[in-house]
């Protein structure tokens, strides 16, 4: 199977960039495609148990593909339910750009 926190990494870095240039106006197919994605995670993402315990996230937290902002929180508060899973820190969601798109303010 693959190295799970390699595929971890690649993985969140993949997502989160993405929703960090997501548009805040997505057009309809934009949103749909999104959601496509986000959906054909807890289908295919090679980390079974990963993958189970995402879907049922997702289906209590229905994903929020209205814009940037919202899809970027939507995921950070995905990332942090896995976060708490593991045991590793809570992180700061006012801190996503920062991290994901604009690098550290100096
Ligand atoms: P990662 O958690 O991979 O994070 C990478 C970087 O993202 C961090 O260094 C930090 O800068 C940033 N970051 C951290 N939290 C957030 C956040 N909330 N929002 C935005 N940025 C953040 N592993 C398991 O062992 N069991 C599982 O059930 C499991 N489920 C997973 C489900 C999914 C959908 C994914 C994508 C991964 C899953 N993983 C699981 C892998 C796990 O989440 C980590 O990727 C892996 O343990 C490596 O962790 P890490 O400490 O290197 O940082």
């Amino acid at each position: 199977p693959p190295d799970s926190e390699e595929l971890g990494r690649a993985t969140w870095t993949f997502l989160h960039t993405t929703a960090a240039y997501y548009p805040e106006r997505p057009t309809p197919s934009q949103r749909a495609n999104m959601l496509t994605l986000l959906r054909s995670l807890p289908v295919l993402y090679p980390c079974t148990h990963c993958a189970d315990d995402f879907g049922e996230d997702v289906k209590l937290n229905a994903p929020n593909v209205s814009g940037r902002a919202g899809l970027s929180r939507w995921l950070c508060e995905r990332h942090n339910e896995v976060n708490k899973k593991l045991g590793k820190e809570q992180f700061d969601c006012a801190k996503t750009d920062e991290r994901w798109k604009d690098g550290p303010a100096d």
